[in-house]
């Protein structure tokens, strides 16, 4: 099965973003669990989640992605901003153990003035703190582009943070190609080279979904500006080889390029024309 869905607004609950990936002829979808800039929640809605799961037994869906909102800063300084990234990371994983099958992806933080090497102790910090031993949800380290001081912008950062955790078993890596080009890593012209060094340095076994995004800017740009399939530096053929690789098939894909649901339909169709 070819997994492939975009991000979608939670605004109307589960239910309503399942039907609207089914509309669209996607499998999956990502979402942010709560306003992206802020930390605001709805309420649980357990009718809802019911009512979800079984539309997604019913159509044989994905289990969605869940989205930590991207202000977080699990590896601030200020112990405040620390903490409530703790919070957040907790309630939200706690959410998604209704929902079976659930992955939670954040992105790991920026480090500001302390130096990488902090930035990664603190990361390891906070997810010492969350990670309960019997938590079913699998969380995801973003693979990230380095800009500013992004922590997660190389395959061995990644690894460290991944070797600090005591329940490492629950964690995995989400590879988004927009950030990984614009990291540094070739997957236009060496994508083998480049999994080949993420399978040496942390093992191809952790990657557990992939952000589709073509990029604005160049190779190693460090900048993060996603562009629509096609339309940026990285071109619809490195797509085709990426969806079709070996070892990265079956994993589900996920659209977040600048586009409104129509957009995101023609571009899902696109990709199912290019999957072999
Ligand atoms: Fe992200
Ligand atoms: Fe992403
Ligand atoms: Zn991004």
């Amino acid at each position: 099965m070819f997994k492939i869905g975009c991000h979608l607004s939670m605004s109307k609950g589960y239910l309503s973003m399942g039907k609207e990936a089914l509309s669209i002829k996607a499998n999956t979808f990502q979402y942010f669990t709560r306003n992206p800039r802020g930390g605001a929640v709805k309420q649980l809605n357990l009718d809802d989640i019911e009512a979800f799961n079984n539309l997604t037994k019913e159509h044989s869906m994905f289990p969605p992605l869940a989205h930590a909102p991207y202000t977080l800063n699990p590896c601030a300084e200020k112990e405040s901003i620390r903490e409530f990234a703790k919070m957040v990371m907790e309630d939200d994983i706690s959410r998604l153990e209704h929902i079976p099958g659930s992955m939670y992806n954040f992105h790991p933080g920026s480090h500001v003035k302390q130096g990488v090497e902090i930035g990664i102790q603190k990361i390891i910090d906070i997810l010492n703190n969350v990670l309960k031993q019997d938590q079913k949800t699998i969380v995801l380290l973003e693979a990230m582009s380095g800009k500013g001081t992004e922590i997660g912008r190389s395959f061995e950062e990644l690894k460290s943070i991944i070797d600090g955790v005591n329940h490492s078993h629950l964690i995995g890596v989400c590879i988004d190609t927009c950030h990984i080009y614009d990291a540094g890593y070739d997957i236009v012209n060496n994508l083998d080279g480049v999994l080949n060094d993420f399978d040496k340095i942390i093992g191809l076994e952790r990657i557990k979904a992939v952000h589709v995004n073509d990029s604005k800017n160049p190779f190693k740009s460090h900048k993060d500006r996603h562009e629509k399939i096609g339309d940026g530096f990285i071109g619809k053929e490195a797509f085709e080889r990426l969806i079709n690789h070996p070892s990265l098939k079956d994993l589900p894909f996920y659209l977040e390029t600048p586009n409104d649901i129509e957009g995101y339909a023609v571009e899902i169709e696109m990709l199912k024309n290019m999957r072999k």
